[in-house]
């Protein structure tokens, strides 16, 4: 059923350009890189070029001008790892041990000084594979939320860029490919800009932000790269989400690339569930009102910016240079929308290491050997200084008492 719809939307984007203009709404996107026709859209293969071209079409339906290497496309070549703590490498030339990846890059041109970057990932895990937390077997990961939620609202923003005036900033739109392998296309795409970096003023990522929840939480990474974005996502709020700020400019996704540039980010998330990388992210599953409202906030954020300039530069702390290597997991699910001290677990993997020393989902890891989990980060640093087959103690605040377990990795 969802394959025929994808289908139908396909063949409407291609017949429809003379017709009564009918804009193409969130829904249609996500019902189309989410369908089953396109196969869970894994880095390299055919149904990720059927995303690609569905993306190009719609940047150039909407008006905006190619920016990748030569038309819509940047494409770069990698070697992927078979080692999981090692990173794929990129290469020169293709050949059958390579994989190659497209982002789909558009642009506005408002002849102005800086430009914004807005991007989303479109890849996702095809049929499952490493990144999948499945463990029935081999079945199409639609990736709804992770991420046609983003490149959905990504469209979305680039049309309502469009309809104003909003002419201080030229706007270059990324779909990014090879996040679910280690954010490659980010990380090409920021070691060989197909524009002048140091013109890039912020760059806005969303990944994962179908899930709006009824409390409207809504997770915003990034919050400490430059002064003015605390003010900046209060006053445009206006209540109509309960914001959890999170400082630090690297994360599990594509604006690390860019933060690790000296480029201010604000990485919009909202929230992990059940179906995260699993076959069950579907698009019936979204809440289109919250990414409608999300889109409108991004939109007052980048109106309001327009008015500031280039924006300045801040690193964050408890960061290093590069996002920590792990030689061993928890096997828990994080849980991104908390804001307290330490690090709340939101599910945990069977006959991982969590599980095995007794951690339930609720938990908040506060410590973890001898160091202190405040945040996400001091969690994930903590976390690599572990080796596989070690044991360590692991302290978790559970209904307000402390609880010491041990874990073996
Ligand atoms: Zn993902």
């Amino acid at each position: 059923m969802r394959a025929i719809i994808g289908i139908l939307i396909a063949i409407a984007l291609i017949g429809c350009k003379k017709e009564v203009e009918k804009p193409v709404s969130m829904q249609d996107d996500v019902a189309f890189l989410a369908s089953d026709s396109l196969q869970g859209r894994d880095t390299g293969t055919p149904y990720e070029l059927m995303a690609a071209d569905y993306i190009q079409k719609r940047y150039g339906a909407l008006g905006l001008e190619p920016k990748g290497a030569g038309g819509y496309y940047q494409t770069f070549t990698f070697t992927p790892s078979n080692d999981p703590h090692r990173e794929a490498t990129f290469d020169s030339i293709a050949s059958d041990a390579t994989i190659t990846g497209t982002n789909v890059i558009g642009y506005l041109d408002n002849k102005a000084e800086t430009t914004v970057v807005i991007g989303a990932h479109y890849d996702h895990l095809g049929m499952g594979g490493e990144g999948s937390l499945y463990r029935e077997g081999q079945a199409i990961h639609n990736g709804a939320d992770d991420n046609a939620s983003g490149v959905a609202v990504m469209l979305n923003l680039a049309k309502k860029v469009q309809d104003s005036a909003l002419i201080k900033n030229n706007f270059l739109f990324i779909a990014f490919s090879g996040e679910e392998l280690g954010l490659l296309g980010s990380n090409f795409f920021a070691k060989n800009p197909t524009i002048d970096l140091d013109k890039v003023t912020y760059m806005i990522n969303m990944d994962m932000v179908g899930r709006l929840n009824e409390e409207k939480q809504l997770a915003v990474h990034g919050v400490g790269t430059s002064p003015v974005f605390k003010q900046t996502l209060f006053v445009n709020n206006n209540d109509r989400f309960q914001v959890s700020e999170h400082e630090s400019g690297v994360g599990p996704s594509d604006h690390t690339s860019f933060y690790l540039q000296d480029i201010p980010v604000l990485h919009f998330f909202t929230g992990q569930h059940e179906d995260y990388h699993k076959p069950g992210d579907d698009a019936e599953k979204l809440n289109y009102e919250g990414m409608e409202a999300i889109s409108s906030y991004i939109f007052d954020i980048v109106k309001d910016l327009g008015s500031q300039g280039e924006l300045a530069f801040k690193k964050t702390k408890n960061e290093s240079e590069e996002v920590p290597r792990f030689k061993v997991g928890l096997g828990v699910v994080p849980d991104y929308l908390y804001s307290g001290e330490g690090m709340r677990i939101d599910g945990v993997s069977e006959d991982r290491p969590a599980q095995r020393a007794g951690l339930i989902k609720g938990d908040i890891v506060v410590k973890m050997g001898d160091s202190t989990v405040t945040d996400m980060m001091s969690y994930m640093r903590a976390l690599s200084s572990f080796e596989q087959g070690q044991k360590t103690k692991v302290i978790v605040q559970r209904d307000g008492k402390e609880v010491t377990v041990e874990v073996e990795f």
